[in-house]
């Protein structure tokens, strides 16, 4: 039998399968080499963070098991057993791998000055020292007990807050806690929780 290389690589599809120039099917090959990508993973099962739809995702993290590697999401996608999406994910949910990896992303807490027109890096220690103080101040100035017709309300009028798209279930979960036990009544979140 005279097969060249380029015969040996070419392949003929035969009933739904592809079949090598010897005749033995390389679709195993074929599933073996999709399968490498996540083959060393640690599968972890989450929620898409993006909406209210709250779609089950599955994050694949490789070099986790390693004292000297730096784990790293190398993958991300639907979950098949997951009753709201069986595994299905929009745009937005199927790119979540690049809003986890992505160079842009900011890993310091950053603050805009009033009357600045930029914004600077601050430590998280700072950032936690200004945010309770503020909160403190401003919950003190506002906090309402009674209403006009004297009925009790304990509400705190000058603070809001709001959570972005990217906010986990878990902290917007925290968030409701923490604001509810400040007496915060302006109060959104993307996970409706
Ligand atoms: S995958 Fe799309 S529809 Fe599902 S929760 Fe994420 S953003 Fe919403």
């Amino acid at each position: 039998m005279d097969v060249t290389r380029r015969d040996f690589l070419k392949t003929t599809l035969a009933g739904g399968a592809a079949v090598s120039a010897f005749g033995f099917s390389l679709a195993p090959v074929y599933a073996q080499t999709r399968a490498l990508k996540i083959a060393r993973t640690t599968e972890t099962r989450s929620t898409c963070p993006y909406c209210s739809v709250s779609c089950g995702v599955i994050i694949h993290t490789l070099g986790d098991k390693a004292k000297n590697t730096t784990p790293q999401v190398v993958h991300v996608e639907g979950d098949p057993d997951h009753p709201i999406n069986r595994g299905t994910l929009c745009p937005k949910g199927a790119s979540l791998e690049q809003e986890i990896s992505n160079e842009r992303r900011l890993s310091n807490p950053q603050v805009r000055r009033p009357g600045s027109d930029r914004w600077e890096d601050i430590s998280w220690e700072q950032a936690f020292d200004e945010i309770a103080r503020k909160l403190k101040d401003t919950r003190d100035q506002t906090f309402v007990e009674r209403d006009e017709q004297g009925l009790t309300v304990n509400r705190c009028e000058g603070i809001g807050w709001t959570g972005g798209c990217t906010d986990t279930n878990e902290l917007n979960y925290l968030a409701v806690k923490t604001m509810r036990s400040l007496g915060v009544c302006y109060f959104e979140t993307q996970a409706r929780v």
